[in-house]
């Protein structure tokens, strides 16, 4: 079974230290590049899809959570606050109010909307150790977040592209959801009370959901404070279920933050994380794919295996080639051992570039793919261009 704890160790994706703390994983080398080739694909993801990227702190005021709500409904998860002079500041639990607070910055039109904007950034939860492992539960997440403030017209249609961004996500990084839910309120003091609220966004999700054909489950109690979320679910190799994605609608915290448009409008927040926390996110890759990504976001995309001493000239001249046209690559000289026990410790790496006499007077590699498949003698410019998310 592929445990993401102990493949992602082996891998040198990530590991922990006692003296650091529990939940507060580091990333390795190997890990590093797979979530910089994922960082990077979600962002021009976003792009291509009118969003804006901002940067904002990961730690606010006191009132800014009281605000926004989190403080009266979501304290538990939240670390306590610091004092600083006297002034009490927390680490954030989201990055919503941030992002309202840069919707209210500026004076926004009708025409204006919808103001997409989204940011990869730092998150906290105050998780008790016990419940904490590897990369799924950690107490510090780097959150693909972000929220579109649009008309209200505008909801569903919004609603409806975010899931078009994380199904096409969702493709490009090899996950398979295991199911669709429609997060619902629960009872108690960590919802919102307002009946009339909860029903007008409840009833678009549903409506958005029903009108893309896709089968969900509704669960009371899961969603968010001030609105019910669309949550998309994904399990381990123990068949243990987590969210991955959401898309929320949101009438609440633009109500506490006044947010308006010229006219007088009040505009509607959907809050969207096409692939959510990273860390959790990288979990579940190293799992579903066994630590065989997909070319585009593999540590290592290319060793190159020069036959004997003699090549090593031109595997290197073929190492510098690929790492010029931007591959992640690595080379593996005939000292490590046989090719095939070379081949071997390199087989997650979907292209082995074997150099042998014949390549080396050419000056080229015969690619021998991951699967075991022969590819021939392939630039390693047109590997490159293989080897980017979007082709
Ligand atoms: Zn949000």
């Amino acid at each position: 079974m592929n445990d993401h704890r102990r493949l992602g160790r082996e891998l040198g994706i990530f590991d922990t230290d006692p003296l650091i703390g529990s939940g507060l994983p580091y990333w390795l080398p190997a890990g590093a590049a797979v979530r910089k080739a994922i960082e990077d694909y979600v962002y021009e993801l976003e792009r291509r899809n009118g969003y804006q990227h901002v940067n904002s702190p990961v730690l606010g005021k006191r009132e800014l959570y009281e605000r926004s709500g989190h403080w009266a409904h979501y304290a538990e998860d939240m670390w306590p606050p610091m004092r600083v002079g006297g002034e009490e500041f927390v680490l954030r639990p989201s990055l919503c109010p941030h992002h309202a607070l840069i919707c209210r910055s500026r004076p926004r039109s009708r025409r204006d909307l919808p103001l997409r904007i989204a940011e990869l950034g730092g998150m906290y939860r105050s998780e008790l150790s016990g419940v904490l492992g590897g990369l799924s539960r950690v107490r510090a997440i780097q959150l693909n977040d972000g929220h579109v403030f649009c008309a209200p017209e505008q909801a569903a249609q919004e609603v409806s592209a975010a899931l078009d961004l994380i199904e096409a996500a969702h493709a490009r990084l090899g996950i398979r959801a295991a199911r669709y839910r429609l997060s619902l309120r629960g009872e108690g003091a960590k919802f919102v009370d307002d009946p009339a609220m909860w029903a007008r966004s409840e009833s678009l999700l549903r409506d958005v959901l029903e009108e893309r054909g896709r089968a969900y489950d509704e669960e009371r109690g899961e969603g968010a404070f001030y609105g019910p979320k669309i949550d998309i679910q994904i399990e381990d190799p123990a068949g243990r279920e987590s969210t991955l994605s959401t898309v929320q609608v949101d009438y609440f915290q633009p109500e506490r933050f006044d947010l308006r448009y010229a006219g007088g409008g009040r505009p509607v927040m959907v809050h969207r994380s096409v692939v959510g926390g990273i860390e959790r996110l990288v979990a579940h890759l190293v799992e579903a794919h066994g630590g065989a990504f997909p070319a585009w976001m593999a540590p290592v995309q290319a060793v190159v295996l020069p036959l004997s001493d003699a090549e090593l000239p031109a595997a290197r001249e073929v190492l510098r080639r690929c790492v010029a046209s931007g591959l992640r690559a690595e080379l593996a000289p005939a000292d490590r051992g046989s090719l095939g026990a070379r081949i071997r410790a390199h087989r997650l790496v979907p292209y082995q570039l074997v150099v042998g006499p014949r390549e080396a007077a050419s000056g080229g590699a015969a690619v021998r793919m991951r699967d075991g498949s022969q590819a021939g003698e392939v630039p390693v410019e047109q590997l490159a261009a293989r080897s980017r998310p979007f082709g």
